[in-house]
């Protein structure tokens, strides 16, 4: 079993090449994006549902890129493997699991239920 040092070391790793993967494969998009495409194309041109299909890929990654960031900033500010609601450690076991976990098993089951009772957790930590 991993310390929990050796899980944070690793998450890290690979966050970081997760980042550096996804960045260029937005800047290959964004190259291939700039292409003129001709106004004129008609309805089902090749080259329009290629360039739709590249702005829906972007946005994509776009948001991938986002989550990483925020990982990589959790890990930075030594908050990576704390549960987001109560604060405690969360169980090595379970972040060998679920590296991208963040919460605690107990406060996970919490807001599940209350997820299935129709509410959602963000609004349970805004009354707080
Ligand atoms: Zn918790």
């Amino acid at each position: 079993m991993a310390t929990r040092d050796e899980i944070v070391a690793r998450e890290r790793r690979k966050l970081m090449e997760e980042r550096s993967r996804v960045t260029g494969a937005i800047d290959r998009l964004r190259d291939a994006l700039k292409v003129e495409v001709d106004v004129d194309s008609e309805e089902g041109d090749p080259d329009l549902i290629e360039r739709e299909k590249n702005v829906a890929l972007l946005t994509q990654l776009e948001h991938k890129l986002e989550g990483v960031q925020t990982a990589l900033r959790s890990i930075e500010k030594g908050k990576y493997g704390k549960c987001e609601r109560c604060g405690k450690d969360i169980d090595p076991e379970r972040l060998e699991v679920r590296p991208d976990a963040t919460l605690c098993i107990s406060c996970q089951s919490e807001v599940e239920k209350l997820i299935r009772r129709g509410i959602t957790p963000r609004n349970e930590e805004e009354r707080q």
